[in-house]
């Protein structure tokens, strides 16, 4: 079976955990690494079996326990050149045969696990959401999007399970601490994906046979899990579609490691 479990996620630190067969990975590995290895022996993941991180972008809470994992568990990082170019220096000293690359928009296999980073706009160097394949269903993870592209429905679509970014309130953006240039960056096409859009895009994807959303990468400043899951909740109301019937629809803790979703 092909699982899925947020060790965390938020705008403070993400890592998910993907496990099918014999092989374990994780996406990201934005917390501290004592955090990570944490979440993961809470849910009795096998180290051993950790093949490698592969990183979205280089935003520390996204790589901040990216370099003491690789030492401590010896397993490769894998990112794009971009990605790699922007990160090496925060992350310490990895060995050279630990640092892998690929190219976004390709299918990989690492043991029994598909794997495909796909480009997504966001003001990083090359970011990418990443879709796992399992022989017959499909996860996908998509975080710190700018605005939903054609790329990105075309990867997502299909997929049985969705970590969608829900990431801020535009009133409470607005009426925020944040400087103004901060919040222009935020909703730019470039920036992070609202309440209303996450929700607007959940429709869709409902449409195209998704069956379970977690919405993921809230801030802490700008959103409530509450009126998050909220807002989707009432987009897909008016659309009949209704949470228990139609899908499966959650939000991922920022400090908590989620349950294990299998499919
Ligand atoms: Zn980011
Ligand atoms: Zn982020």
């Amino acid at each position: 079976m092909l699982k899925y479990c947020s060790i965390g996620s938020g705008s403070s630190g993400n890592c998910h955990f993907v496990s099918y067969k014999d092989t374990n990975i994780l996406i990201d590995a934005g917390l501290s690494g004592k955090r990570i290895t944490g979440g993961l022996s809470d849910i009795n993941a096998d180290l051993d079996k950790i093949k490698g991180i592969f990183i979205t972008h280089e935003h520390s809470d996204h790589i901040k326990g990216a370099g003491i994992l690789s030492r401590k568990l010896d397993v490769p990082i894998f990112a794009n050149v971009k990605t790699w170019c922007a990160m090496k220096d925060k992350l310490g000293n990895i060995k050279e045969e630990n640092m892998k690359v690929f190219e976004n928009d390709k299918t990989y296999s690492i043991g029994d696990l598909g794997i495909k980073p796909f480009s997504i706009p966001h003001d990083s160097s090359d970011a990418v959401g990443y879709n796992l394949f399992s022989d017959k269903e499909k996860i996908s993870i998509a975080t710190d999007i700018g605005c939903i592209t054609d790329n990105i429905r075309e990867n997502v679509y299909n997929s049985k399970l969705v970590v969608l970014e829900s990431n801020y309130d535009p009133n409470m953006l607005m009426m925020g601490s944040y400087t103004y240039s901060l919040k222009r960056r935020v909703m730019s096409d470039c920036g992070h994906l609202s309440n209303e859009e996450a929700a607007k895009f959940c429709v869709d994807l409902v449409n195209q046979g998704t069956e379970s959303i977690l919405l993921a990468h809230l801030s802490k400043e700008n959103n409530f899990p509450d009126l998050a899951f909220a807002t989707s909740k009432n987009v897909l109301a008016s659309n009949e579609m209704i949470i228990g019937k139609n899908l499966n629809l959650e939000v991922l803790s920022r400090d908590e490691v989620s349950k294990i979703y299998s499919l």
